[in-house]
């Protein structure tokens, strides 16, 4: 599905929507301070033509130039907590955006308590983090749950809306064609030559994608939750199980943590990523991570995933 627009066929409406951008790439993947192979966090998610970024450390403006992630697309920044190592970029690439183009277009941001900018970005709207859904468009949705680490942090959940496919021969066979299915699924049934026929006998519902993002958290019930059946988990995995104390003191997850929750979230893939600096080689997180998840990846700078 690389860089396809969705196909959108008005004749054969049982086809429209197969074809959905989802892209991820991981801009920086280190926690806490960056090193030579990563940067601070931040995360793009392309959906069809929108562009959303959880988290904008430092030098993510650069990051979305040299991994080719539509610099100056972004629809919307969530940041999930008032760290700085999660959000000291957006200063710079607001500033870039308001000097390189006198409209830059509207962008939306999601900023936690003790995240402020300055008032010279009217193509600029900034909104309160808040347990609750941010945002809402026909296709997806964004919302935010608190989780355990400082004050005001937040995990993100990007739930893909349910779609509705359709039997295509059995539906020919009733009798349907054209704007009858888009009336069958405004109304739940239609008529047609044969007589009449129920949106259910004719269709099934295809259940949207759901993807989940920690931020940074210590191992929690709220994350589990948040997670139930996501299609892919990216969470955090600041230490690996060795240093189980200080993860605990400063509330964030070591790698088994992370693939714990994955397992009992019953998410069906997890990656891993900030990862601390102290792990130039952090094959041994993946292990530990594995031996409780096996569906387990660590992220890197620029890796990409379709779904
Ligand atoms: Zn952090
Ligand atoms: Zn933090």
């Amino acid at each position: 599905m690389h860089g396809k627009n969705p196909k959108r066929m008005a004749n054969n409406p049982s086809r429209i929507h197969i074809f959905f951008m989802f892209q991820i790439t991981f801009l920086g993947t280190s926690g806490g301070t960056p090193t030579v192979e990563r940067g601070m966090p931040a995360l793009a998610l392309k959906y069809e033509s929108d562009l959303l970024l959880f988290d904008c450390g430092e030098g993510t403006q650069r990051q979305l130039m040299r991994y080719k992630v539509g610099y100056g697309s972004v629809d919307a920044i969530f940041i999930s907590h008032p760290h700085l190592d999660h959000y000291l970029g957006l200063f710079g690439y607001l500033e870039t955006l308001r000097l390189s183009s006198p409209s830059p277009r509207h962008l939306d941001l999601f900023l936690p308590r003790g995240v402020e900018i300055a008032d010279r970005y009217p193509f600029a709207t900034v909104a309160q983090l808040k347990k609750k859904d941010l945002l809402k468009k026909p296709d997806y949705e964004v919302s935010a749950i608190p989780v355990k680490h400082c004050r005001d942090s937040f995990c993100f959940i990007f739930r893909e809306a349910d779609r509705i496919k359709f039997h295509e021969e059995k539906a020919h066979s009733l009798g349907m064609s054209g704007t009858m299915f888009k009336e069958i699924q405004k109304k739940g049934k239609v008529k047609t030559g044969t007589g009449e026929v129920l949106l259910s006998d004719v269709s099934w519902v295809k259940p949207g994608r759901k993807i989940v993002y920690s931020g940074d958290s210590a191992a929690g019930e709220e994350i589990i939750e948040a997670a139930q059946g996501a299609d892919l988990l990216i969470h955090e995995a600041t230490f690996d199980k060795a240093r189980k104390t200080e993860a605990l003191e400063r509330l964030h997850s070591t790698a088994e943590d992370a693939a714990g929750i994955a397992k009992r979230a019953g998410v069906k893939r997890l990656i891993l990523t900030h990862i601390s600096p102290r792990y130039s080689e952090p094959s041994a997180l993946l292990e530990e991570a594995r031996a409780v998840f096996p569906e387990t990846e660590i992220a890197f700078d620029g890796m990409k995933v379709d779904l």
